[in-house]
């Protein structure tokens, strides 16, 4: 087996959609990002990458290249699970934020991430905490998520 460690953080600005997981959260903010910034998907493929020792996102889609203006993070990780051939024995993650609240919407995510990842619902774990009015993601400013991941190596 190994273990990954993936985290990320995205500002939130007026403008953009909040995306989480590839669900579209309805909120006045989104994540300013080149891609869609889904922070969730982007902290998930580095817990991958990072579990096989195989960089990390940057590296695979760098932001300087154009093809992943606006991409959709789902297909980015749909790539990456397909490219490493990477089997999920369990997906644990955190989302940070302090508005809106997330709890209504996570058994949505954790259903779109058993899609893209073809994994049952029950090998995912999706948490959403606050900081605790606490630095730039608890104004309200940021988003940041945590995601620890285990593979089977067999
Ligand atoms: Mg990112």
């Amino acid at each position: 087996m190994r273990i990954g460690q993936g985290y990320d953080i995205h500002r939130l600005i007026e403008g953009r959609r909040l995306v989480l997981g590839g669900v579209e959260i309805p909120y006045e903010k989104g994540e300013e990002a080149h891609s869609d910034g889904d922070v969730l998907i982007h902290a998930i493929i580095d817990s991958i990458l990072g579990a096989l020792s195989k960089g990390d996102i940057g590296s695979h889609f760098p932001p300087s290249d154009e093809k992943y203006k606006n991409a959709d993070s789902r297909m980015l990780l749909y790539q990456v699970m397909k490219e490493t051939g990477a089997r999920i024995i369990n997906l644990d993650t955190t989302i940070i934020m302090e508005r809106p609240k997330l709890r209504e919407h996570v058994d949505g995510i954790i259903d779109s991430l058993s899609r893209i990842l073809d994994i049952e619902p029950s090998r995912i774990s999706v948490k959403a905490k606050t900081k605790e009015k606490c630095d730039a993601t608890g104004s309200g400013d940021a988003v940041e998520a945590h995601a620890i991941v285990l593979l089977d190596n067999n």
